[in-house]
């Protein structure tokens, strides 16, 4: 098994870390696709606030040498009068109030593992990978608010103690846990394949450590929290806003695909928003790092499960695609489109015939883009280049694009 993880390890350190994406090719020629990012390149006045995190969870924050002191960047004029320098520095921001769980749920769960999972689970961003971080400890963190409880710890909103001063989401998990479920080889490969991704609208990872009991991953901190808990509060979404996050999720996806990462889960659960209310693709539990493999575990959720995987044939990362189509569904209808709540059977059915129904109201476009999404065969699903130039996000594209 050693040997698997090194051979993944290999494979995924000797990923070029480069967007692969295409821009649509009625966007205009100057524009690349990542400079083309309607929901990214708008800014609002909004708040200082949203300027604040943007930039205290910059994309690069733990490069390895030092950051500039503040000494080199003080305005020279204060050195020579008694003047305060006229450069003002940004107060920090509020992070909350730390609940003391972290403690609390180290004398209550979790004990030490031994032997191989052990080893699967030292995981040390300082160590690992072809772009080492510095060494990290839960010592260099501000605690702050939770952010939330996962099935194997909790998160925190963390502020760095060394300058500059980075927020970010630490997520905890025990190792005991991720053992009795028996998924250390699988955690393992979400947080190599994660830590190598950088797009817009995939949820970075900075960097992770561990001590005897836990690992800790530090994330990119996504400021609005969780799509599906918007989803839940309105029900559903407008075709113009629906039309935003499918272009940001095609785009990551072709940024995915390009590296060979099949996600294989996508679903509102595992989508997070960012300050700007960007989407970031944040789970990668079940992804796949599989060059020119054909895999055949059955997993995912089972309303977005694609006919090939109900029918336990190989899947390709066209998966993702047929997710992609449901998805859209779910966001303008407020269910995914081949759900029964009776019966798992029928989900599974209709799913194999392709038993899709457009409730009235929506428009002709976007049925036209699930339509081609959610095509039985997978090779006749819509290319995701496709996807983006796509009418309906053309069409929706003028309210937000710059
Ligand atoms: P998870 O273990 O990923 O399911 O995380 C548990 C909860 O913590 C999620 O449902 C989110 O509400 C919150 N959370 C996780 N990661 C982040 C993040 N990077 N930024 C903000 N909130 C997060």
């Amino acid at each position: 098994m050693a040997a698997s993880i090194g051979s993944v390890t290999r494979q995924i350190a000797a990923l070029e870390i480069s967007t692969t994406t295409k821009k649509p090719s009625n966007l205009p020629s100057s524009s690349s696709s990542s400079s083309f990012r309607p929901g990214h390149v708008k800014q609002n006045s909004q708040t200082n606030v949203s300027k604040l995190l943007t930039k205290f969870s910059a994309p690069n924050p733990f490069p390895n040498t030092k950051p500039a002191t503040s000494s080199s960047l003080r305005n020279p004029l204060a050195a020579t009068t008694t003047e305060k320098p006229a450069i003002k520095t940004p107060r920090p921001l509020d992070i909350g109030s730390y609940d003391g769980g972290l403690e609390t749920d180290n004398e209550k769960r979790g004990e030490k593992v031994y032997g191989e999972a052990a080893d699967d689970l030292a995981l040390d961003s300082s160590v690992n990978g072809k772009n080492p971080t510095r060494e990290w400890t839960l010592h260099d963190f501000d605690m702050g608010r939770p952010l939330g409880k996962g099935k194997f710890g909790r998160v925190y909103m963390v502020r760095t103690k060394s300058e500059p001063k980075y927020i970010l989401a630490l997520k905890t998990l025990y190792k005991s846990e991720i053992v009795q479920s028996r998924v250390e080889k699988q955690i393992r490969r979400e947080i190599e394949i994660q830590q190598n991704l950088r797009h817009p609208n995939v949820l970075r990872l900075y960097g992770y450590f561990h001590d005897e009991k836990r690992i800790f991953l530090m994330l990119e901190f996504a400021g609005k929290g969780e799509l599906y808990k918007q989803l839940s509060k309105y029900g559903r979404f407008s075709e113009r806003r629906s039309a935003k996050y499918i272009y940001q999720m095609a785009d990551a996806l072709i940024y995915l695909h390009g590296k060979h990462v099949i996600h294989r889960d996508i679903k509102p659960e595992n989508l997070l928003l960012g300050i700007n209310g960007e989407l970031k693709i944040g789970d990668f539990g079940w992804s796949v790092h599989a060059p020119g493999n054909r895999r055949k575990t059955l997993c995912g959720t089972l309303d977005y499960l694609p006919p090939e995987m109900v029918e336990g044939k190989d899947h390709t990362e066209r998966v993702d695609h047929w997710a992609l189509g449901v998805l859209t569904y779910e966001f303008l209808v407020g269910n995914p489109p081949f759900e029964d709540k009776n019966s798992v059977n029928n989900t599974y059915r209709k799913i194999a015939k392709v038993d899709l129904r457009f409730p009235k109201g929506l428009s002709p476009e976007v049925q036209d883009l699930i339509s081609r999404l959610l095509q039985h065969d997978p090779p006749k699903r819509l290319a995701l280049d496709q996807v983006i130039s796509h009418p309906w996000i053309l069409q929706h594209s003028k309210s937000w694009a710059p």
